[in-house]
Parts: structure tokens; sequence; C-alpha cells
């Protein structure tokens, strides 16, 4: 008999994980280190199949409130360019989602133990090791791996002392300027990143920045100058913002964030943001947490070895990041960031065709 494994961290990743362990019959450990439903640093763009594998996990994104997004935004300096989106998406909160997953997983029958911090996971012998704050260390024998963009001690992916910077902020905009925004998700591109606005449940507008870490010295290494830099840049931006009311008493912040990033084989089940951070600008990051969660623990209950399951989904994954990474990399400056508004201009379909190849999965009713 093997033991149920052990899930660190209660994202989508890790709950997805639960829910499907729980669901075929297994009581998996769920250690997540929030107390309670908190915001996350992310734009909150539910792709298509993000929304297709919460459902099919039980939790529904429109019924919990989501904003309908049908169209897609691109804006440089003072050019604009907008295409229809080629598939259904939906603006969510974080905060809303991941507590109807995880309450998803503790119906189904996961433990979920909330308010542990995760410090270290070290192999002993045949097990896992994991020492959690203020606890009597556990032992496992399989570990999904599922702490987002938090890496435990002594485990930090490649590539985060140099990795991006993520900020995020709500607001409630001008109604002027809530009314323009509708319906869609407006990327601002601007040297060294990119802006992502769109409204959420509640009224409430989100406004998620990645930026490269030089640049966001370079604009003084804070969230007003960061905001100047690219108000300067872009007066529709500016103007979107003017008037605005901040809902947070300050921005949300993540350091670190290694784009391009594919786990290789260690021994775990790396599943979420531990298995790849593919860039913001396609929103599929949750869908790929999703599933993953989904398609480790479907590998564990059939018996697969952690090794095999992540070199299948490195394998899977692999087109779409190829594709992300080199959008990130023309989206965040030099002669594609600033050729690109005209080009969509001239070619709306390229924007909607981006949108399409950068999706995990492309049902057959959207590949173009
Ligand atoms: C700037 C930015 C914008 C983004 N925008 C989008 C978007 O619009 N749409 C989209 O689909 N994706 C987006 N993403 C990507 C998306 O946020 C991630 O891909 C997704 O959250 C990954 O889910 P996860 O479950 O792996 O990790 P997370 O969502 O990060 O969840 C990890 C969980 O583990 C917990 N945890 C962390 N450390 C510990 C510890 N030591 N002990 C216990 N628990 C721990 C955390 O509290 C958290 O609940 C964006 C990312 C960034 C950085």
């Amino acid at each position: 008999m093997r033991r149920d494994p052990l899930i660190l961290g209660a994202g989508p990743a890790g709950t997805a994980a639960a829910i499907t362990l729980a669901r075929a019959g297994h009581r998996p450990v769920l250690i997540e280190r929030s107390a309670g439903p908190t915001d996350k640093v992310c734009g909150d763009f539910l792709s298509i199949d993000a929304i297709e594998w919460a459902h099919s996990l039980g939790v529904d994104p429109t019924a919990l409130g989501g904003e309908p997004i049908r169209t897609v935004r691109l804006t440089h300096g003072g050019q604009t360019a907008e295409a229809a989106l080629p598939f259904p998406a939906l603006g969510l909160s974080r905060r809303t989602l991941d507590a109807a997953l995880l309450r998803q997983a503790e119906n189904a029958g996961a433990v979920v133990r909330t308010g542990q911090t995760v410090r270290r996971l070290n192999r002993d012998g045949d097990r896992w090791c994991v020492q959690i704050d203020g606890q009597a260390a556990l032992t496992a024998e399989t570990v999904f791996l599922a702490t987002g963009k938090h890496d435990p001690r002594d485990l930090p992916r490649p590539g985060t002392r140099q990795g991006a910077i993520g900020m995020k902020m709500y607001f409630a905009l001008a109604p002027n300027a809530a009314r323009a925004l509708e319906g869609a998700t407006e990327l601002t591109l601007f040297p060294g990143g990119y802006a992502g606005l769109q409204h959420v449940e509640n009224g409430r507008t989100v406004l998620c920045i990645a930026v490269r870490r030089e640049a966001f010295q370079r604009y003084g290494g804070g969230w007003a100058g960061l905001l100047g830099a690219i108000g300067q840049r872009s007066r529709r931006f500016a103007g979107t913002l003017e008037g605005a009311r901040a809902l947070l008493p300050r921005p949300l912040a993540v350091a670190g964030i290694p784009y391009g990033y594919l786990a290789s084989p260690d021994g775990l089940f790396r599943l979420g943001d531990q298995a790849a951070v593919i860039p913001s600008l396609t929103g599929d990051g949750m869908a790929i947490a999703l599933y993953s969660g989904q398609k480790a623990a479907e590998a564990w209950l059939s018996g697969m070895e952690s090794g095999g399951f992540q070199d299948n989904l490195g394998r899977t994954l692999a087109p779409q990041m190829r594709l992300a990474g080199l959008l990130h990399r023309g989206g965040t400056g030099g002669p594609i960031q600033a050729a690109a508004v005209p080009i969509v201009r001239l070619f709306p379909g390229l924007l909607g065709h981006a949108a399409t190849h950068t999706r995990l999965r492309r049902p057959a009713r959207l590949a173009s």
C-alpha cells in the first residue's frame, strides 16, 4: 500500500491535485501557509482552458462572478490595436477562485492544513522529510510540490535571482474609464515590461504588471515610480487610472519570477509554477496549474513515477512555452515591442492567433 501524497501549496495546482486524489477515494494532506483566502500576484485572466478545468473540478468561475472578457487590446506609446479573443475568458480574482478550489478539495475529502508554512524539504533515504514552522516534521513517500512562486529553502528554481518583478493592485475606476474597459483585457507595453488591466468580480479592476528587474530599478524601484513611468509613455494608461481609487492598502509584489523555467525530474511531482513558469502575457499560468495538478494526481494513481510524469508534462508544455518566451522577449523591449502595435493593426488576426497558440490545450474550434 502506498501512502497518499503530501501536497505542499494550495493554489490552483495543489488544489487540483487534491480534488482529483480525493475523488479517487484518497485522503491527501494539503499544506498551505495562508490561514485564509488571500490576494495573489496574478492578472486574474482565466482563459478558456482554465475555465474548463475549473469546471471539471467542480468549480464554476462564472457562478463566482467572473467578468466576461471578449476583446484583447494591445497598447504601446500612443497606439492601440484591438481584436476579438478567439475564445471566451473571464476576469476573476484569485482570492475568490483559490478559496472555491480549496473548499472543493476539503469537500471531496482532502485533509486541509492552512496557516502552516513549509520551511524545508529534504530527501531522507527513500522518503521526503518536510519541516513545517511550529509543527512536527512530516515524512512522505511522495510529495507534490505546488508552492507556486515560492521555493522551499534549498530548492530554488534556476533563474530566480535575476527573475522579473510582478506587482498588482485592485482599483475602483472612474465611471468613464470603467466603461471603456468593459469586456476587454488591455495590455500596455513599456520598456522592460507590460501591464495588464481588466475588470474582475464586484465592480473592481485589476492592474497587474510584470517588469524586468533592471527596468524596475531604473523606474525608481517602487510602485509609484513604475506607474509614473508607464503613464508617461502611455496617455491611455494614465487616463484609465485617473481618479481611480486603490482598494488594497498597498500593492502586492513578488520578485524573482523565473519566466521560461521548465522543471526536470528530481524525485518530486512538481506542479504549476514549480513545473513551468509561462510568461504572464499569455494568461495561461492558471490553466497549466490546474492541468498539471490533475495530471500529477492521475499519474500517481496509475502508478507512474515522478520522473515519467515530469518528462511527459515538459514535452506537453514545451511548444507553448517556446512561443510564449518569444512573445515575452519581443513584448518587453526593443524593435519588436515598438513594431507590435502597428503590425497588429495591419493584421488584427495575429493577436487571436498568438492567444490561441499560447494555450495549453487548443480545442479544435480554436485552432486557426
Ligand atoms: C505578474 C503575473 C501575472 C500573471 N497573470 C496571470 C493571468 O492573468 N492568468 C493566468 O492564468 N496566470 C497568470 N499568472 C500566472 C499564475 O499566477 C500562476 O501560473 C499560477 O498562480 C500558478 O499556480 P500554482 O498553484 O502553481 O501557484 P500559486 O498560485 O502561487 O499557489 C501556491 C500556493 O502555495 C502556497 N505556498 C507558498 N509557499 C508555501 C510554503 N512554504 N508552505 C506552504 N504553502 C506555501 C501559497 O500561499 C499559495 O497558496 C501570472 C503570474 C504573474 C507573476
